[in-house]
């Protein structure tokens, strides 16, 4: 029997998905790109229809339409392939479900708690009411499923249980909490965490609905305005985009993305036909406990459709900040950031409500590049102050010019700065040389990994230990699995026990995609065979890396023994790649 990968495969080209995401162009039999997965100029990102597959020479990406769909809109496994059996036609349902993870499970509590809510809102007057003075059509509120928690303690609660699903699962999914220990008996428990809230439900970038944000409605002055579901097995704060899922192809067509901060501000922008518009979740993007990482990889998700993004954010202290440090990691990405004309202290869904679709339309298309935007800010507050303006551009730009990724570019921006100022660009040249100096050491902290690329290795680490459980799950195994086991172990100088730990939580889903990818007659042994040289190729590359930095500092420093110590280790590490390289080649041939 085929399965849905193989059917998904048979109705889906590489061609097809790839080219709905990015522009490609003929180059002989095969097709190219600039790579969506590093920052290029020249096209280096080769889709071969023939093979159904892509590679890139320069950061060595490689796979079919599920990896592609999993490094590009950021997914698992199966979130990929819920989408792309969406786009093809092809049915899950009937696939497997005595292995229903505890993802899984997860997801279809969220839709049914997405349900009830819905169906609150939609008899309840009142809420209605305030939505549509809020601006929002009927329409609108029904395509974003937005809902309603009644004031009650166990509303959704009880709904949940009388469909069979458990309290841990509940609590699991983030929906309850648990009474306090020092109450009276007959009134512990669990309650319902969303209550007297305006509902918007959250999706990952497939439409899962993982997550709630929950407006207050009736304001007691102590609850906070907004509340949104703790970190769950499905919904990391941290990483996720409000409405890429909305977005994403109107972000490819128009070429540029909006970013703004609520759940309001996103849905108004898209009812205004700008379906470009993502939202940070809220505080995300500025909150310093958020990695610099997970900044990345969320603006990462929104470079690859478009290298044009438009900030728009409040233009209160929290706003500012937020697309002061979004700004800068997306100009160090090499993007051209903007940021939109908003009158002061107006937020995106107010301007839109009350000053109708066309004010919008004018903040985005007056919108000015950040650098040009933060200097209008300081020609404004130093008026006739000349020393004062110098010593803020030196503070506040310079290290935005110096985010930026194009030297061609830093001088445009050296020069537009003297034009407006009267600075002699020699004078700014100096400055923004010292700058760069200070902000050295930070950069080192802050090496630049390329996110994508220690996600390859995980990737086929993932890959690899998932075929191994599932073979061990059987009575019959096509493979050693644990010789298979001990060779990672020893590819990635890892102890057995400490792999199969890291696989604790997940273990389900890998042995589900193992068994999905591999179920069917496929040359196991072979497949395998090559995952393990990729493995191993990808933990030499990572390795190499390093040794290059190793390198740069110990010949910085001039230390002659040790710098010809790690060319030596360079060259070894070289020859094993090639090696692996050539082992490749002799089995194709
Ligand atoms: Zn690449």
């Amino acid at each position: 029997m085929n399965s849905p990968v193989q059917k998904i495969k048979e109705r889906l080209s590489i061609e097809e998905v790839v080219s709905s995401y990015i522009k490609l162009e003929k180059s002989g039999a095969n097709l190219k790109a600039r790579c969506p997965f590093h920052n290029e100029k020249t096209p280096s990102f080769f889709v071969s229809p023939s093979r159904g597959s892509y590679y890139c020479f320069g950061c060595a990406a490689k796979g079919d339409i599920f990896t592609f769909i999993e490094e590009f809109e950021g997914l698992d496994f199966k979130g990929a392939l819920k989408l792309l059996a969406g786009r093809a036609g092809v049915s899950l349902q009937n696939f497997n479900p005595e292995m229903e993870s505890e993802k899984e499970k997860l997801y279809k509590i969220m839709e049914d708690a997405t349900s009830y809510f819905v169906k609150n809102l939609e008899e309840n007057e009142e809420i209605l009411k305030y939505l549509k003075t809020r601006g929002l059509s009927i329409g609108t509120i029904k395509d974003f499923r937005i809902g309603f928690a009644k004031l009650d303690w166990r509303g959704l609660y009880s709904y949940l249980i009388a469909k069979n699903w458990k309290e841990f699962e509940l609590e699991k999914a983030g929906l309850i909490k648990k009474t306090e220990k020092d109450l009276p008996v007959g009134r512990q428990g669990f309650y319902d965490r969303f209550r007297g809230r305006i509902i918007f439900p959250i999706s990952d970038s497939s439409g899962r609905v993982i997550a709630f944000s929950g407006r207050i409605f009736v304001d007691d002055g102590k609850s906070a305005k907004y509340l949104n579901s703790p970190d769950t097995p499905i919904f990391s704060k941290s990483s996720v985009l409000y409405g890429l899922d909305r977005a994403k192809e109107s972000i490819r067509k128009n070429n540029f993305s909006i970013l703004v901060e609520g759940q309001m501000d996103l849905i108004l922008s898209h009812q205004a036909g700008y379906k470009n518009t993502v939202a940070s979740s809220g505080t995300a993007l500025s909150d310093s406990t958020i990695s610099r990482e997970n900044v990345i990889s969320n603006l990462g998700l929104v470079r690859r459709l478009s290298e044009n993004i438009v900030l728009a954010f409040d233009g209160d202290k929290a706003g500012f900040n937020a697309s002061t440090r979004a700004g800068k990691i997306a100009l160090s990405l090499g993007m051209d950031v903007k940021v939109a004309a908003l009158p002061p202290s107006v937020d995106p869904a107010d301007l839109i409500s009350k000053s109708g679709v066309p004010a919008w339309k004018k903040a985005i298309k007056n919108s000015k590049h950040l650098i040009e935007f933060f200097l209008d800010k300081i020609l404004e507050n130093g008026i006739n102050d000349n020393r004062r303006i110098g010593r803020e551009i030196k503070e506040k730009i310079l290290p935005y010019v110096n985010a930026v990724e194009s030297s061609i570019e830093k001088m445009h921006f050296l020069k537009k700065i003297s034009d407006t100022t009267g600075i002699p660009e020699e004078a700014l040249k100096d400055d923004l040389k010292k700058v760069e100096q200070e902000l050295k050491f930070e950069q080192i902290a802050e090496e630049k990994v390329v996110p994508s690329q220690v996600f390859r290795k995980d990737y086929i680490e993932k890959r690899l230990l998932g075929i191994v459980l599932w073979q061990k799950t059987l009575l019959e195994q096509k493979i050693d699995a644990e010789k298979i086991l001990k060779k990672i172990s020893e590819i990635l100088n890892i102890e057995i026990n400490m792999l199969l730990e890291k696989t604790a939580n997940s273990k389900e889903d890998l042995i589900f995609e193992a068994e999905v990818f591999y179920g069917s007659d496929v040359d196991l042994k072979k497949d395998v065979k090559e995952l393990l040289d990729n493995l191993e190729e990808e933990y030499l590359k990572e390795k190499l890396l390093r040794k290059i930095q190793e390198l740069h500092f110990s010949e910085e420093k001039k230390e002659k023994e040790r710098t010809g110590q790690i060319l030596k280790e360079i060259s070894e590490i070289n020859n094993k790649i090639q090696s692996i390289k050539n082992g490749r080649l002799k089995m194709n041939t």
